[in-house]
């Protein structure tokens, strides 16, 4: 580590001698094939009018292909000093929703991705059962659903069966959302891996409030807190819409809750009320989530800058509590020990520290960090792979 300045204890980790260090950035939420929409025109101005499209990208995805965008994606993020992601992953089974001679083929594409670039990744096997409340899965979701939770639970603990004591993988489970799993089946999918760290899509948008309350009489929050969802090892992604009594609910179990802003405002969802989780007792944790942007400092950046939009204040977020959010609770949240945050620590760029910058998070972007000598393609090198996997996939849709 000569030449290096170890990551200090505190604050975000930031050196400003001899070189510039920051730990190494955990992305939760990352769905890998959103990556191919960036950019392209995207049908409908709602949330719901692009998640069309999105299913017509999973449509034609296989695993060879998904593979190969993983690969692109996965060495984006880690250009971008990104060292372990949450890939919240549910296009399971092939077309009609046969499954693969390996029930887990989609699962093991993106590990080993992952793998090839170095990154560390917290495969979030991602339970999908059903279409709204009460309804059965319909085109592309058939490719998500496993039938019911315990098949989805028997098969994501032969996943994670495979994959014990490795150093650079843990297998979670994940709820999609409280529209794509019945009550009577949530707390089936919460207790299948009970010691693993558990995500779930919680009020992105107000339809899903709404929906949910007719059908179940609750909120989402309330709903899965029936069902015994919400501990310290859970993970509410996104968090937006929520009421006071949920807020508190999330507090109170001292669960993590993952913004996602520039996804967050690409899909007009709204701002979450992160300052009030984070009083009651939530601890914040970032995601790129559909990978429109990979820039962990932008996510970290925009937490605090929404508020200021929102409320007209500014400081409701220092860098300090960002920088942890980005770093090490994003490990922790993820079942690696947060030290390890500090082990995958990325130097940035020279230009930095000399512009006179005293802390980084409000300024950095991905491009200032240095290409980890431990990825085994050079810059362009990636860009050219990704290329070739998004024509690949537009090719078919
Ligand atoms: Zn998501």
């Amino acid at each position: 580590m000569s030449g290096l300045d170890t990551p200090s204890p505190s604050g975000s980790g930031y050196s400003t001698s001899e070189r510039t260090t920051f730990p190494g950035l955990a992305n939760c939420h990352s769905h890998v094939f959103h990556r191919a929409l960036r950019g392209r025109e995207v049908g409908g101005d709602t949330f719901w009018g692009w998640r069309d499209r999105m299913y017509a990208v999973a449509a034609v995805l296989d695993p060879d292909l998904l593979h190969d965008l993983a690969v692109a994606t996965y060495a984006e993020m880690r250009l971008a000093g990104i060292g372990v992601v949450g890939e919240f992953h549910y296009l399971h089974h092939g077309p009609d929703g046969v499954a693969y001679d390996d029930p887990n083929a989609t699962g093991e594409v993106l590990i080993a991705a992952a793998r090839e670039v170095g990154l560390r990744i917290c495969l979030l096997d991602t339970c999908y059962l059903s279409s709204g409340f009460g309804g059965a899965p319909a085109g592309v979701q058939d490719r998500f659903s496993d039938g019911d939770a315990d098949d989805w639970a028997e098969r994501v603990n032969d996943l994670a069966s495979r994959h014990v004591g490795a150093d650079d993988v843990v297998v979670g489970a994940a709820i999609h959302s409280v529209r794509a799993v019945p009550a009577d089946q949530l707390a089936t999918v919460a207790s299948a891996l009970p010691q693993a760290p558990l995500h779930v899509h919680v009020s992105e948008q107000p339809a899903e409030n709404a929906d949910c309350l007719t059908a179940t009489g609750r909120t989402p929050v309330a709903l899965l807190a029936e069902a015994g969802v919400w501990t310290p090892r859970t993970t509410a992604v996104h968090a937006t819409h929520l009421t006071d009594a949920d807020v508190a609910t999330l507090g109170d179990a001292s669960a993590y809750v993952c913004l996602c802003p520039t996804t967050e405002a690409e899909l007009a969802d709204g701002v979450g009320p992160s300052v009030r989780l984070r009083e009651a007792g939530a601890r914040l944790t970032l995601g790129s989530d559909s990978n429109t942007v990979i820039d962990l400092f932008a996510e970290a950046r925009a937490v605090e800058m929404h508020e200021r939009l929102v409320t007209g204040t500014r400081g409701a977020w220092d860098a300090a509590a960002l920088g942890e959010a980005a770093t090490r609770s994003g490990y922790a949240s993820l079942g690696f020990a947060p030290e390890l945050a500090d082990a995958d620590a990325v130097t940035l760029r020279d230009s930095v520290r000399l512009g006179g910058v005293v802390e980084p998070l409000w300024v950095a972007t991905a491009a200032d960090v240095e290409p980890p000598k431990a990825l085994p393609y050079e810059a362009e090198d990636v860009a050219a792979m990704m290329r070739r996997a998004v024509s690949a996939v537009w090719e078919r849709v």
